[in-house]
């Protein structure tokens, strides 16, 4: 049997054996066509039918009512930083933005190359970002062209529980790290969008659930290609979609369908994170949560060491142990435990044991 690694990575991240085995097995003769989905043609109906399977999968899963499009767009979340403003920032109008960390940062400072933006709130100065702002807190107008909110803190290890009720402003959110960790209720939302890499395949694809009538209220003087309304005439194949992508995620979709649901996934995932913060909350700050407890992230789980020297030597000795991805991101160092869906609670077992041995030594 091959060996798999516990990987930890924060995207492009682990993906169900199962899926990787069904297109390994489908690869060289993909259902009778004798060429691989890659080398379908786009227009094929063997093709439409993988491409309209996962806009359907994802309906179901996410229960998506019929006022809603499922795109498939490219350019990865960044780009949805520009085209969200694009779109939906009109002239005289402003866009809130709640600064939860530096995808939020990102977003805004792309919109502003658009129009009038604020920061609807900011849990930045209170502790660099350890926390997401009450529901009941955020600041904004009736009259605002759309709230944007990063729904999971991919970097601080932060994520929202419960979304604003934000009336007649269409709620708009960047859940590129916590889609299908659990169920959402998308009627609050006007605009959804991700990148694949986390939960829902591999990178390239960015799924974008949008609600129609916005498609209607969106600005005209943009290029095709960055328009919404463009893709949702055209059934996302207005050019060459990311093909091999959206088979994989069809399959992911698949899977997570087979294994109960978004409410079986959402209890796996909470089993998971608990072995990780019941190490860290039991350690007597030998580690230390970065995120409020009651902010704290299922899918990112940020924690630091004593010490420098103690977070090298334990960041050192997970590596040799076989856990990959476990440093923090880059910006901010410590570590971080990325436990997407298709990462097995056995991986949040061994990692959660390795912790306790760890600190039994130091
Ligand atoms: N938003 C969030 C919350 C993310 O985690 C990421 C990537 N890690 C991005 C946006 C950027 O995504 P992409 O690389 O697909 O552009």
């Amino acid at each position: 049997q091959t060996q798999r690694a516990f990987n930890f990575n924060a995207g492009p991240s682990a993906l169900p054996i199962s899926v990787l085995e069904k297109a390994q097995a489908e690869l060289i003769d993909f259902r009778g066509t004798g060429m691989s989905v890659m080398e379908l043609s786009h227009r094929s109906s063997t093709y439409e039918e993988v491409h309209n399977q996962a806009i359907n999968s994802l309906k179901l899963l996410l229960s998506i009512p019929d006022q809603y499009e499922v795109l498939f767009l490219q350019g990865g979340a960044s780009l949805q930083f520009s085209m969200i403003p694009m779109n939906f920032l009109q002239q005289g109008k402003k866009a809130g933005y709640v600064m939860t960390g530096s995808w939020s940062e990102k977003a805004l400072s792309e919109a502003k190359l658009f129009g009038d933006v604020f920061q609807a709130a900011s849990t930045k100065e209170e502790g660099s970002y350890r926390s997401i702002p009450k529901v009941g807190d955020l600041k904004f107008n009736s009259d605002d062209a759309y709230l944007h909110l990063t729904s999971n803190n991919t970097i601080y290890g932060t994520q929202w529980t419960d979304f604003p009720d934000t009336g007649d402003v269409p709620l708009i959110a960047d859940m590129s790290s916590d889609i299908l960790s659990k169920p959402i209720d998308v009627n609050k939302f006007a605009l959804i969008y991700a990148g694949a890499q986390k939960n829902l395949g591999p990178s390239g694809v960015t799924v974008v659930i949008i609600r129609k009538d916005l498609l209607e209220q969106a600005n005209t003087n943009i290029p095709t290609m960055l328009k919404y309304s463009t893709h949702a005439k055209n059934n996302s194949l207005y050019n060459t979609p990311p093909t091999f992508g959206i088979y994989m995620l069809g399959e992911v979709l698949n899977w997570a369908r087979e294994i109960g649901g978004l409410t079986a996934i959402a209890e796996q995932n909470e089993t998971k994170a608990k072995l990780i913060y019941d190490a860290i909350d039991t350690s007597n700050g030998f580690y230390h949560g970065h995120a409020e407890p009651d902010s704290r992230s299922l899918m990112n789980l940020t924690f630091n060491l004593k010490s420098k020297e103690l977070e090298k030597s334990f960041l050192e000795l997970a590596k040799q142990e076989g856990f990959v991805g476990i440093n923090g991101h880059r910006s901010i160092g410590g570590c971080r435990v990325s436990a997407y869906n298709a990462v097995p609670i056995d991986a949040c077992k061994a990692f959660s044991e390795f912790m306790v041995e760890f600190q039994k030594k130091n």
